[in-house]
């Protein structure tokens, strides 16, 4: 179902797109047997001037948020907002470090995790703790309303009750959250793994072919949605290598995932 990829550029975003996202860290689609690794996609949103950050990433990725900021000169603090996709310790770890800007997540999203939702349907992933001790500083939004002109809130329910997207209506670019994990998924119809419905995750992507062109998926870098429903990668696989540490005797090893 995938054609080949079309290299752009490293720092993945089309020349087009470039003026509306800038990825500051590239959501990479792997799983392994020894637990969620967690590499969501971090965007940066740049709508008339204002500037949203979708998601935050977790506290693995700090470090690496940090230097992005730090490269494109962005002061966490002059941020217009931060928009959580979903409560999930990957996407919504670091929202301490954006101290007076407001954090938007859903309203469903919001409570499924202070109500304790999460607990009865067994999801693993929710920082509860973390979330409690900062839960004033979330502003929920309703699906449909304009976060700014031109960017509104597009719920896109099932991985969890409250998972929300935002949809650059002016470009039809979509940014999913785990609305769509990523493009093998997204193009195999295979939902995300769904603690809330996976028949609802399905649905999501009826609502995406109907109305987006691009989507930048929660775990994979962007891509296009061609006229005959294929899916076509907007940028070169990012460059992500493992280091193992193997017998001291021995070198380290480096595994380039692509
Ligand atoms: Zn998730």
């Amino acid at each position: 179902m995938q054609k080949q990829p079309t290299p752009t550029d490293a720092k993945g975003a089309t020349d087009r797109s470039r003026q509306r996202y800038t990825l500051l860290l590239p959501g990479i689609p792997v799983s392994s047997n020894r637990g969620a690794l967690g590499w969501s996609t971090v965007a940066l949103i740049d709508t008339g001037g204002r500037r949203v950050l979708f998601d935050t990433g977790s506290y693995g990725d700090r470090s690496l948020l940090i230097e992005r900021l730090q490269a494109l000169s962005l002061d966490p603090q002059a941020l217009d907002a931060v928009f959580i996709s979903h409560l999930h310790y990957d996407h919504c770890q670091n929202i301490d470090l954006f101290e007076n800007i407001p954090i938007f997540v859903s309203e469903r999203e919001l409570s499924y995790v202070l109500e304790g939702e999460y607990r009865e349907r067994r999801d693993p992933y929710v920082p509860a703790t973390m979330i409690l001790s900062l839960k004033d500083r979330f502003q929920t939004i309703p699906d449909g309303s304009a976060l700014f002109p031109d960017v509104s809130v597009v719920a896109l329910p099932g991985h969890t009750p409250g998972q929300a997207g935002l949809f650059l209506s002016r470009e039809k670019i979509l940014i999913a959250g785990d609305g769509v994990k990523n493009a093998w998924e997204f193009a195999n119809r295979m939902a995300p793994p769904a603690f809330f419905s996976q028949a609802a995750a399905l649905n999501n992507y009826d609502w995406v072919r109907a109305h987006a062109v691009e989507i930048v998926p929660g775990h994979d870098r962007p891509f296009r949605l061609q006229a005959d429903g294929t899916t076509t990668y907007l940028t070169a696989a990012a460059d992500v290598t493992l280091t193992l540490f193997p017998d001291p005797g021995l070198d380290p090893k480096a595994i380039r995932l692509y």
